[in-house]
């Protein structure tokens, strides 16, 4: 039976400029349209269950295995399995490193892919997807606005993949020399633009064309974060550690450093797809609006959201917890007001969060280089910070993992100024300084952006 995705805001009443969307699209709708007609986000209305002896086969296995045992649960409606297996072995050639810390508690690293960051994985396998969308010949046009690393693992996960070509659109003064090398080289069938403005005006830009009735013909189509697409792939790490590290049917504590919530939602479902997850930590940094609701039953964004070292959770309102509230009976919409509470005791029950301070994440790099040689970057750190205040307050010693989301070699001088140490660049990063390409600047203007296009896009092979 085929699966099928209703929109978060479907309950949603009398909100100025809304009208709720209360109908239902497949996966592949869901995957080209990205976000619900409502601005609501996509949800599948059951969720598959797998067993766990099905999840202990994969021990020893190859990564991909899991992606395939995930995407047919939710897929094989919809894609052949043929499709379904092409897609999982491009998509994951890289490893998948399960560090021991110490006796039962150890560290994911999902920094091996193309940009370093756990993000590939889930771009890597929507573009495969996606590709497997389109009307046979047709060509689809993923148009980005970035404000640094979401553009790069986007526009690396579609590079080379059939019948697809990418724009990438970043503000020329807020990306760092690195960021911008990286998105000006990626080649092949993706094309970035430089703007002079801002990352809200590139994101207008976006907007406008996708709005744009006469630019139909090119099929545009986004590859954001909230595309349901993004999360399925994340659901597959978490069963696959621990098909690899579980004894029998033993319990698994996850720790998860937690942003926009995309990466955290795909342990929620894993449980819910039978996973024995006993806890799911979801520390933040500075922006504590999440455990402050935990703690309290009330929920208030941060606005504006705080700069932390950890700058890829920078949020003040987690775009995903629309999905947490969902699957906890509640309703919150995209600027922060919740028409529902969930249940908060159930929540609690599954959910530990915490708020580290920059301090402390920096305390944790070098606690833990100290003890036990192992190097953390900022976002991991606050995934292990949050790991151990959950296993204090808790007196919590079963199987534990921390995910460790990004390389440290993306950090060089926060970890150089703590530990000394001059890390070697992963070699994906490193190939990035010996690449080719130039930049093409434009203004913030529609009308350029939009003759650009016109004179540059293709709809068909
Ligand atoms: C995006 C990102 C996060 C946060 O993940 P969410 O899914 O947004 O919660 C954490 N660490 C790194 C390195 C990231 O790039």
């Amino acid at each position: 039976m085929s699966l099928r995705y209703y929109s978060t805001n479907r309950n949603l009443e009398n909100v100025a400029g809304v009208s709720t969307f209360t109908g239902s699209v497949s996966f592949k709708e869901a995957l080209l349209t990205g976000q619900a007609p409502d601005e609501g986000l996509f949800m599948p209305d059951s969720i598959p269950r797998i067993s766990l002896s099905d999840i202990r086969k994969l021990n020893g296995k190859p990564y991909w295995y899991a992606a395939l045992l995930v995407a047919r649960a939710f897929l094989s409606a919809e894609f052949s399995d043929e499709i379904l297996e092409n897609v999982v072995r491009d998509a994951y050639t890289f490893s998948v490193p399960l560090e021991k810390v110490y006796p039962e508690v150890y560290l994911m690293r999902l920094d091996q892919g193309p940009t370093a960051s756990f993000k590939d994985f889930a771009a890597r396998m929507m573009a495969r997807l996606m590709s497997h969308c389109r009307r046979p010949g047709g060509r689809i046009n993923i148009l980005v606005a970035t404000s640094g690393d979401t553009g790069s693992a986007v526009g690396e996960a579609f590079k080379g993949v059939a019948g697809i070509d990418v724009t990438i659109l970043y503000p020329e003064k807020e990306v760092s020399p690195r960021q911008k090398k990286q998105l000006d080289t990626i080649g092949q069938n993706i094309k970035s633009i430089s703007v002079d403005g801002k990352f809200d005006d590139c994101q207008n830009l976006v907007k406008q064309a996708f709005a744009d009735e006469e630019l139909s013909k090119f099929n545009l189509s986004s590859a954001n974060s909230i595309n349901f697409g993004r999360i399925m792939p994340q659901i597959v790490y978490y069963i696959y550690a621990y098909a690899q590290l579980a004894h029998e049917d033993e319990e698994i504590v996850f720790s998860v450093p937690s942003g926009n919530f995309g990466n955290a939602l795909g342990c929620e479902y894993a449980r819910r797809m039978g996973l024995p997850v006993a806890k799911l930590v979801m520390p933040t940094n500075e922006n504590d609006e999440f455990p402050i609701f935990l703690a309290t039953g009330k929920y208030q964004k941060v606005s504006p959201s705080r700069a932390c070292i950890s700058n890829a959770m920078n949020v003040g309102h987690p775009s995903n917890l629309a999905r947490f509230f969902e699957l906890y009976g509640g309703t919150v919409d995209r600027s922060g007001n919740v028409h529902r509470y969930p249940d908060l005791e159930k929540m609690r029950k599954h959910v530990y969060s915490v708020s580290v301070s920059d301090k402390l994440t920096r305390e944790t790099i070098k606690a833990v280089y100290e003890q036990y040689k192992i190097v953390l970057e900022p976002h991991g750190a606050v995934g292990w910070a949050g790991l151990q205040a959950y296993r204090k307050e808790c007196a919590d010693a079963k199987l534990a993992v921390c995910l460790e989301t990004a390389h440290p070699a993306k950090f060089p001088e926060e970890i150089h100024n703590l530990l000394g140490l001059n890390l070697e660049a992963p070699q994906s990063l490193k190939d990035i300084d010996g690449r080719a390409g130039s930049t093409m600047n434009m203004t913030k203007n529609y009308a350029d952006f939009k003759k650009y296009l016109q004179a540059n896009l293709i709809n068909k092979e």
